[in-house]
């Protein structure tokens, strides 16, 4: 297959202002770039796609997705799916990713083991349409932390795995790693809606993250972590983590921290929830919706503070985050892009960038992924529209005029299965 997509807009990623340009692709790779008036030899016999009026950017990389997060309201529910259907719900999940725009995803965690791991084997067998997908484990978390459903007067399961010392983090990171999973999850900080674990607090030790941060590392794959607290944040600084989410209470020193590693780690704010999670408390006058509101308020403030800086100071940020929840629906995570221009100070061009070039790196491919140059894969967006003039356009799907992933054509469509492959 040769297709030159000619007479677009071309944004490619890295930073450059757009040009009016043509984009040569050949099998699943792009092979040619050039401003609209060269003549190109090489695209002699290619089928065209007229790009007048569109922009043409790489395709959205997702960069704390949760495919087995099925927009259920209780993370309880999701201990209660049993494996097979929650199998196929994921995967419709990843559909509904692809048909939003997003050609890759990096999990920030699975719901069960193998979720994760069956749903990106099927999608790299052809068996499914969905974005490229680095596996996550399951949240690891200590008694009693982010995730942990369990109770004591009946048998009970949430989306967390409840490990507690060194040992057995260990022997879970290690069962995570032979099932396939690419990333391991370690829940270091709480969260505002844990009582026992709340966001301001490190509940797993520095021998609990170490434990797991040997046991993936070992083998050359990666721990991502949850860290709202300014002591999670130094703690997986501290211990080697890779991917370090949220950082919303990282006080000055952790920011230095944050700073001082900036080439080697990845961070994710996951603000859509945060503020889904306000608006749906507004006008809610009840003493649980008022006492949530009164958690949720100083971390909304802080996250802002944080994340402000952090962009500062060029640490690595990518888009997206925590959507498969009721409050903020899978498929709909391009929101995150108009996220960082209000409420981080992002300009357009660096929210885009983030979810494409600095994506392509968390997904540990930014040699050939997240821009559109010779010789890097064809995950491209067709978008009517400007999406530098306003990210908001990337929310409607029906701008989304061609979506396409190693050189494969795909529409987004109304309800299921939310993506169609054209050839
Ligand atoms: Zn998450």
């Amino acid at each position: 297959m040769r297709l030159l997509i000619e007479h677009a807009t071309v944004w490619d990623g890295s930073g450059a202002s757009p040009f009016p340009g043509q984009v040569l692709v050949e099998g699943e790779r792009i092979v040619a770039v050039a401003p609209a008036a060269e003549s190109l030899s090489a695209a002699d016999g290619a089928e065209r796609l007229d790009g007048r009026g569109k922009f043409l950017i790489p395709g959205l990389v997702e960069g704390h997705a949760h495919l087995s997060f099925v927009d259920t309201p209780r993370g309880t529910a999701l201990g209660e799916l049993p494996p097979e259907d929650h199998a196929l719900l994921t995967m419709d999940a990843a559909r509904k990713l692809l048909g939003a725009g997003f050609t890759s995803a990096c999990s920030a965690a699975a719901a069960k083991i193998r979720l994760d791991v069956a749903v990106r084997d099927a999608i790299e067998r052809g068996l499914c349409d969905g974005p490229r997908l680095l596996a996550a484990s399951p949240e690891l978390t200590v008694t009693g932390g982010l995730g942990d459903g369990r109770r004591l007067h009946l048998h009970q399961d949430s989306f967390g795995v409840a490990v507690d010392g060194p040992d057995e983090v260990r022997r879970m990171a290690r069962l995570c790693l032979r099932e396939g999973c690419d990333t391991i999850k370690l829940n270091i900080s709480g969260d505002y809606g844990t009582e026992s674990a709340p966001s301001e607090a490190a509940v797993m030790t520095d021998a609990e993250v170490v434990a797991g941060v040997e046991a993936a590392h070992t083998i050359g794959r990666r721990v991502a972590a949850h860290a709202r607290a300014s002591d999670a944040v130094k703690s997986a600084l501290r211990n080697g983590v890779d991917i370090i989410y949220h950082c919303d209470y990282a006080d000055e020193e952790a920011l230095d921290m944050l700073e001082a590693a900036k080439d080697r780690i990845f961070t994710g704010p996951a603000i859509g929830i945060v503020l889904a999670r306000l608006e749906s408390l507004r006008g809610d006058n009840s003493w649980q919706g008022q006492g949530f509101l009164e958690r949720l308020k100083p971390l909304y403030e802080a996250t802002c503070r944080t994340h402000n800086e952090m962009r500062k100071r060029g640490i690595r940020i990518v888009v997206g985050g925590d959507y498969g929840f009721a409050a903020n629906p899978q498929g709909t995570n391009a929101r995150d892009l108009e996220h960082f221009v209000t409420h981080f100070g992002f300009t357009a061009s660096e929210a885009l960038q983030a979810a494409t070039r600095t994506g392509g790196e968390i997904m540990r491919r930014g040699h050939e992924l997240g821009q559109i140059k010779p010789g890097f894969l064809a995950d491209l967006l067709l978008v009517d529209g400007d999406p530098l003039a306003d990210v908001r356009v990337l929310q409607d799907k029906r701008r989304l005029a061609m979506i396409m992933k190693g050189g494969a054509r795909y529409l987004p469509c109304e309800g299921t299965p939310h993506v169609r492959r054209l050839h």
